[in-house]
């Protein structure tokens, strides 16, 4: 059966991406290997990783001022690596606007002071505060922002003007629109929502970080440089989750690169969040200024009828519209391998439930 997937992650690849991997598997380009049996020393590996790195180059316009890593863990290896890595005043100001962000900050507390300088939890993270109204303390190694909430459904769409290093987790909306990358200090995002599998973690640092001195006790495979330095292959990197990676980035590319993603995924979620507010039996409570185009969180206000709506829906081949257990009702993540098809596809089976429902 065909299905659309909705889910917030692992989620949807690009069709075309998983063919092309069906096509290789056996026989990766006459090597007569599979992509998951090459040596990652050789020189076919190696071509893989060249092409997956400068592909993500091109797209981002990630220039010469920074490394680009390929690291495991996740996102929440981050949590930790980030207070590791850099500290100097070991004073970091974190803005908590959900789950991620709360584990971010958690985490950093435990090797740094860490200082919550803004928070939506009194609206149950509907918004994302106001960047020029925080006040951030001074002296800080760092501010941390979560830049896309996968769970609540919020995005920045402007940065906090600040004369430390940005640090933001990317995880759920790396190239799904621009960003000027020169305004960061580091961003980092697990693969799994945007990109390929899970198993790849992409960490994006500006090079003058890589000279701070990690904290003493900090393992080698957590510091920066063990990985700047030997181009992500100090140890075995996750070789197919990045060969995937370099697939997508390929496809990425084909279509037109991020501007142009930008503006299919800003149709997709424009046509949801109309028919969500013209709705007076769906609604999404996040404030309109700050709604993600990537997770939309919504329901019905009536618990049985989201269970239901979640269970015909995936009768219907539509999967993983279950909203987050601590969110309840539904979610609808369209990330950027999720076609204009599965929105319309979406939206009209959410008028018929309506109409039978209402
Ligand atoms: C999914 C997610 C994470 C956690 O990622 P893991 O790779 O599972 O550790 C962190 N931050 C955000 C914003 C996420 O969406």
């Amino acid at each position: 059966m065909k299905v659309f997937n909705f889910s917030a992650g692992p989620s949807v690849l690009p069709e075309e991406v998983k063919l092309e991997v069906q096509k290789d598997f056996l026989d990766f380009n006459g090597s007569g290997m599979s992509v998951t049996e090459l040596s990652h020393r050789g020189k076919v590996y190696e071509d893989i990783q060249v092409e997956a790195e400068s592909l993500l180059r091109e797209l981002m316009g990630i220039s010469s001022d920074y490394e680009v890593l390929f690291l495991q863990g996740g996102g929440s290896t981050q949590f930790a690596m980030v207070p590791l890595n850099l500290s100097i005043n070991k004073r970091a100001d974190y803005v908590l606007t959900g789950n991620w962000a709360n584990k971010a900050f958690e985490e950093a507390s435990r090797y740094i002071d860490a200082y919550s300088a803004a928070s939506s939890k009194d609206a149950k993270f509907t918004y994302i505060p106001d960047v020029d109204k925080i006040s951030f303390r001074d002296n800080l190694d760092y501010v941390h922002i979560t830049q896309n909430n996968t769970i609540f459904g919020t995005r920045y769409t402007k940065l906090p003007s600040v004369t430390c290093p940005i640090v933001a987790d990317a995880s759920s909306n790396i190239l799904s629109e621009v960003i000027d990358v020169n305004k960061y200090g580091l961003i980092y995002a697990g693969a799994q929502k945007n990109i390929a599998p899970a198993g790849v973690t992409i960490v994006i640092i500006r090079k003058d970080l890589l000279e701070r001195i990690p904290m003493s006790f900090c393992p080698t495979m957590l510091m920066y440089k063990t990985h700047a330095k030997e181009h992500s292959l100090y140890n075995t990197p996750p070789c197919f989750t990045i060969y995937m990676a370099m697939l997508t980035f390929r496809w990425l590319k084909k279509l037109g690169g991020v501007s142009e993603m930008q503006k299919i995924n800003e149709e997709k979620a424009k046509k949801i969040y109309e028919y969500l507010d013209a709705s007076s039996f769906f609604s999404n409570p996040v404030a309109k200024k700050d709604r993600s185009l990537m997770n939309i969180p919504f329901v019905t206000g009536n618990e049985e009828l989201d269970a239901k709506f979640v269970k015909e829906a995936s009768k219907n081949g539509l999967v993983s519209l279950k909203g987050h257990r601590i969110l309840g009702g539904m979610r609808a993540s369209i990330y950027n391998a999720m076609p204009m098809e599965g929105v319309d596809t979406l939206i009209n089976f959410m008028k018929k439930f309506e109409m039978e429902n209402k």
